[in-house]
């Protein structure tokens, strides 16, 4: 087994990346102590490595419980881009292949096995279990999205709870859950439910640092601001809309104007759905109108905007669908249109609610959700407060942080509102209010003769939606009072004649529309983005080849990587964090070989083309799946044994391997002080044959370690 200053290099081995998120590293230590674990992370924090890694160093098979299709099947690809191997067993399978699937499972050769929990607990598999666990060896469970065992959950799923009988029936086998819900009773539900024991509890922060929070009103420029937006934005996007109709229309919109948009929403065919997913993951559609029923179970990491174009129903929701943006950690925006004609509009749905204590939780919610549109601090100090986070503020990067909003005082025009409201006798709502101030030629204007009050235009210099601003903040602070009887009407209190006597003030923040520019469009030279257009192009070309979505080739951040370095040989391409060992040998020297070219068309030097980048450098699969082994830890005897093949043929791909500057740690197979002795021969006898070297060394040498130690000798001598 491998001791724990190795994990970062199994870390850029398998998955490519040279650091370990907050809280990954810990939770495998402990993994690999078999300790059950409780793991609570937000979304795109990392979660599923805290299972995989341990799924690789352990001996035996990790099975792995997740509840749709759609993200096992994410999950295996993206594996699999790793040279992991990994499979999944569900309903999609027909038996011809679960069974070849159960071969590969008990000749050992399979780490990672998915399964929905009907599955995993079905008759006829517990008894393969069984076998697996014997012949093998089940080296932990690792329960996905945990929160689908809790009622108190927002999916829960009674299949979920059948996951206790695991424990009883494998009581040593370790088992992971992991969850990104935010609330404490949901997490103690989760422990109790899957009985785990004494598990060691991480809870990470819910604070997505990567993400930009903002609010804007939703004045009539909206559309155009949303179509700015899009245009501006490098990367999918996705817009929540609440209603099937509003997705259509707003789709419809969209595409009249050229944005590649399509549309998802329940009351298309789930062909429909699947489909318009599937390209959008993959790419072949930048943006994705959709009510909130689109997210659930994908798992694409770049999605670079999430716009709720309507108020969303809930603080919690907001967090969790505004989180689909920027899993992967790359800077991402979050943008709410807020208009108070959506707040009417839920309003108007919370008042058919028949259940009062349904209803009142719901205008709570809204209210919060209202709180925090309308707010002035830190967006994200109202976020995690609301999960019982402590956020300073300040952060940066919110509107409210880099734009903070004018507070104005604006005690004039309320007293106007105000006695408007007086002298229409308390009997009306708040766009009737606004239309006499405005001087409005409405019918019920003059129906009421409104047009004879001293209030009647004196508000004519502002608009509408100021008028409306103020009006609800008013409401806000408790300046006046609206009836809940569905008509809205608006009444005066103690503090609204306060105003009006002059006895208090009324200030308000607020929001202009400003034109933001965003960070990702600035500074953004020119030939770098044409070297990443190409770089994009290839991967989508990769992607398309083997069908599955481009992420899975790279992510967003290893292009950009490629772009800044722009590496001209494997052995700085593999420096680059994203890049392990498979990928480097699958697509190393054709995004290379893409580098190379751009900077000679722009006239730019190319190093001259070591050996390193000569084609057959890239490392063969064998030599790969040696590599592979020795960094689990085995000695060449190990391997041969467990690969089938001669120690000698073992050696010679390690010394390959080690000429290619793959990570071979040599003292792993070389005893330090042999190393340094053979070295200093080599030094003083140079590159001559094997015999008179070892002559030199005596019989506690073999010849395999002075092949091993000239091989980085060689390599050395060679820069
Ligand atoms: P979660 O399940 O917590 O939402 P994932 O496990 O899907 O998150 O991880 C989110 C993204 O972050 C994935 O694309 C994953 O490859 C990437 N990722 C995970 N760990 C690291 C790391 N240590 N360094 C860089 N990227 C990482
Ligand atoms: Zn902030």
């Amino acid at each position: 087994m491998l001791q724990y200053p190795h994990l970062e290099q199994a870390l850029k081995y398998h998955f490519g990346y040279d650091q370990f998120r907050p809280g990954q590293r810990q939770i495998i230590e402990d993994a690999l102590q078999n300790r059950d674990l409780m793991v609570v992370m937000p979304t795109g924090g990392g979660k599923s490595l805290c299972f995989q890694l341990p799924a690789l160093l352990k001996n035996g098979l990790t099975v792995v419980v997740s509840p749709l299709i759609a993200l096992m099947q994410d999950q295996v690809e993206a594996l699999r881009n790793n040279n992991i191997n990994a499979t999944f067993l569900n309903s999609s399978l027909n038996a011809y292949k679960v069974r070849s699937r159960e071969e590969a499972i008990l000749s050992g050769k399979v780490k990672l096995l998915y399964v929905a929990p009907e599955r995993l607990l079905s008759e006829r598999f517990l008894p393969f279990l069984d076998l697996v666990k014997e012949k093998i060896g089940i080296s932990s469970f690792a329960i996905d999205e945990a929160h689908c065992v809790s009622e108190w959950g927002h999916d829960f799923r009674p299949e979920y709870r059948q996951l206790k009988s695991l424990r009883k029936r494998y009581p040593d086998v370790p088992t992971v859950a992991l969850t990104a819900t935010a609330t404490d009773r949901v997490r103690s539900d989760i422990i109790q439910q899957l009985g785990l024991k004494q598990p060691s509890i991480h809870l990470a922060s819910f604070n997505r640092e990567n993400l930009y929070y903002e609010v804007r009103p939703k004045t009539k420029y909206a559309y155009a601001e949303l179509l700015e937006l899009i245009r501006e934005t490098e990367g999918s996007t996705i817009i929540y809309s609440l209603t099937r109709k509003k997705v259509d229309e707003l789709t419809f919109k969209l595409q009249n104007d050229k944005v590649i948009a399509l549309p998802y929403h329940a009351g298309l065919s789930d062909e429909e759905r699947s489909s318009n997913q599937t390209r959008f993951i993959r790419d072949d559609v930048r943006v994705m109108v959709a009510t909130i029923a689109f997210g659930m179970g994908i798992n694409k990491p770049d999605v670079r905007l999430v716009v709720h174009f309507d108020l969303p129903r809930n603080i919690e929701s907001y967090y969790q669908e505004s989180g689909r943006a920027g899993r992967d950690g790359e800077p991402s925006r979050c943008t709410i249109f807020f208009s108070f004609g959506d707040v009417k509009t839920i309003e108007w749905s919370i008042d058919q609610k028949t259940d009062p204590q349904e209803q009142l939780i719901a205008k709570q919610q809204l209210r919060q959700m209202i709180d925090y549109a309308e707010g002035t601090d830190c967006r994200r100090t109202i976020q995690l407060g609301y999960f019982g986070e402590r956020f300073p503020g300040n952060c940066g990067n919110c509107d409210n942080c880099r734009h903070p909003k004018p507070v104005q005082d604006w005690t004039i025009e309320a007293m106007k509102f105000l006695s408007c409201v007086a002298r229409c006798k308390e009997r009306f709502g708040m766009l009737h209010i606004i239309d006499v101030l405005r001087g409005a030629k409405k019918d019920k204007i003059l129906q009421y003769e409104h047009d004879k009050l001293s209030t009647y235009g004196i508000g004519k210099d502002r608009t509408v939606d100021e008028w409306r601003m103020l009006g609800r903040s008013l409401l806000h602070q408790g300046l006046i009072e609206q009836t809940s009887d569905g008509y809205s009407v608006l009444k005066l209190n103690a503090l609204s004649w306060e105003v009006m006597r002059k006895q208090r003030t009324v200030s308000l923040a607020v929001t202009t529309v400003q034109k933001i520019t965003w960070e990702q469009g600035s500074e953004k030279a020119e030939v770098a983005e044409i070297l990443l257009q190409k770089l994009r192009s290839l991967r989508k070309q990769l992607a398309d080849e083997q069908s599955v979505p481009p992420y899975v080739i790279f992510h967003d951040s290893t292009l950009k990587l490629m772009v800044q370095v722009q590496p001209q040989n494997l052995t700085e391409f593999a420096k680059l964090s994203g890049v392990g060992s498979h990928k480097l040998a699958q697509y190393g020297e054709k995004f290379i070989t893409e580098i190379r070219a751009y900077r000679q068309e722009k006239g730019l030097q190319n190093k001259s083309v070591t050996s390193v980048s000569s084609p057959n450098s890239s490392s063969s699969y064998t030599e790969l799946q040696t590599l592979q082994l020795h960094q689990q830890g085995l000695n060449i005897a190990q391997i041969a044994k467990k690969r089938n093949l001669s120690p000698a043929t073992v050696s010679n791909h390690l010394e390959k391997l080690i000429e290619k500057n793959q990570p071979v740690d040599l003292n792993q197979l070389v005893p330090l002080e042999h190393q340094q002795k053979i070295w200093q021969v080599l030094e003083v006898l140079g590159d001559i044959s094997l015999t008179p070297i070892k002559e030199q060394l005596g019989e506690s040498y073999t010849f395999d370690e002075i092949r091993l130690v000239r091989c980085k000798w060689r390599r050395e001598n060679r820069k």
